[in-house]
């Protein structure tokens, strides 16, 4: 590694560059993978069918570059997150990594600005970096409680050009209320900031919960962003998306690649989309598992934060890593996200919860005896 890191500097890198990982959550070949919160249960046989014939009939036409618009895919987009949106109100990538990375692009760089409240999504500062664009850590969310007049406040101290707002927040589990997402975009009036609303887990959240999708009408500087990778089971395809006013889409095409959307990728989601009813039928389980996790938890006297997501943070360790070792050693993987104390796991099948609880119990167990 480090001769590799020796060679690595010797290129006429980016000084700014210098010096940095590149994301590696470890991929590892272990029975249950409860790591990147991906939904657990595999592409059910109808809509892997569906999605098989999708792809077949465009391989004829792969000498053609795709539709470069992906109006199919917009149009199947608008109408599953519904709420009035048309295709002139979605944006879509290969993951909302890129989506976020798009955003960057357009409204961030050199001499601008981005603002996040740790902890929180992991790629933001990176995505901030590979743009040139500023990151600035707010406060105010260490105890995962981040409220709107905190938010508010540090918001319009920073000036940021960019506010990310994640929601189902990750690693924490908690969604924000509605409150901080409108005082947030209140507070970005005077740098005219663009505030984004990560809802990557939107569809995990506890009923009652609200989308910041209803305040769309009328922000023209907010956004809200989705994926296909978590509760759609599809990771592997590499599809993200946003809505937001017209304009902001008319902004991305900027700096978006020709052509980014592949006709595979584009067959692909639509065929998927088509049958999100079947492809959703295993949110409600996972639901189920995450909410057992969390009692789970309590009942082995750890601290599980309470979660919209799929996927329960929890502390009260010791020392986590023996923990996550001893896990790993047992066939399970999950995540370390660097708070003291602290570990991630995601909520995977009935079964691989059974495996993660028992075998973090008699882990536990070890210690005390
Ligand atoms: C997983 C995740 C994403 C999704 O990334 P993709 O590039 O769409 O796979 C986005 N935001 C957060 C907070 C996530 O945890």
């Amino acid at each position: 590694m480090s001769e590799q890191f020796e060679r690595l500097s010797r290129l006429p890198l980016r000084d700014d560059l210098r010096g940095k990982h590149p994301y590696g959550a470890p991929q590892l070949d272990v029975p249950i993978l409860l790591n990147v919160n991906e939904n657990t249960y595999g592409v059910p046989d109808d809509v892997r069918q569906a999605i098989v014939e999708a792809v077949s009939r465009e391989v004829v036409g792969l000498n053609r570059y795709p539709d470069r618009e992906f109006t199919e895919l917009r149009t199947n987009l608008a109408r599953y997150l519904g709420h009035g949106l048309t295709p002139e109100n979605l944006w879509a990538a290969n993951g909302s990594n890129e989506v976020l990375q798009h955003l960057l692009q357009a409204f961030g760089g050199p001499g601008r600005s981005a603002i996040g409240f740790p902890p929180t999504y992991s790629m933001y500062p990176l995505l901030a970096s590979s743009t040139g664009t500023r990151y600035i850590a707010g406060r105010g969310n260490e105890k995962f409680d981040l409220n709107a007049e905190d938010a508010a406040r540090e918001v319009r101290q920073s000036g940021a050009n960019l506010v990310f707002l994640c929601s189902p927040n990750n690693p924490s589990g908690s969604a924000l209320g509605l409150d901080v997402v409108e005082a947030v975009y209140e507070a970005s009036e005077d740098a005219q900031a663009i505030v984004i609303v990560d809802e990557a887990y939107a569809e995990f959240a506890h009923s009652g919960t609200v989308s910041a999708l209803s305040l769309l009408a009328g922000r023209e500087r907010l956004v809200v962003s989705r994926t296909m990778s978590k509760a759609f089971a599809m990771a592997g395809t590499r599809l993200g998306y946003l809505a937001s006013a017209p304009e902001v889409a008319d902004a991305l095409r900027l700096v978006r690649l020709p052509y980014h959307l592949s006709a595979i990728t584009q067959a692909a989601a639509n065929a998927a989309l088509t049958h999100s009813d079947l492809l959703l039928a295993n949110v409600e389980n996972i639901k189920v598992q995450r909410d057992r996790i969390v009692a789970g938890l309590l009942q082995l006297g750890l601290t599980p934060v309470p979660s919209d997501a799929n996927f329960v943070l929890f502390g009260g360790l010791d020392d986590p890593h023996r923990i996550w070792q001893g896990l790993l050693d047992g066939g399970v993987l999950i995540r370390d996200v660097g708070i003291p104390g602290h570990l991630r796991v995601t909520a995977g099948t009935e079964t691989e919860t059974t495996v993660f609880l028992e075998t973090l119990g008699a882990l536990l167990e070890r210690a005390v005896s």
